[in-house]
């Protein structure tokens, strides 16, 4: 419910961006057997759980 700068009705294409400035890329990573969807940074490599924990 945060206002934001363009905002947008729910686009599946959205694009994140981390607080340095790299764009936030959806990843598929097996751990322990199981399938996780993490958002990892493509400048600084960090790694979320959700794009919007890029803050
Ligand atoms: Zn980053």
């Amino acid at each position: 419910m945060a206002p934001s700068k363009n905002a947008r009705t729910s686009s599946a294409t959205q694009k994140f961006f981390c607080g340095c400035g790299g764009e936030i890329k959806m990843k598929t990573l097996f751990e322990q057997g199981k399938m996780k969807n993490v958002a990892e940074c493509e400048k600084c490599k960090r790694l979320e759980r959700r794009p919007s924990d890029f803050k």
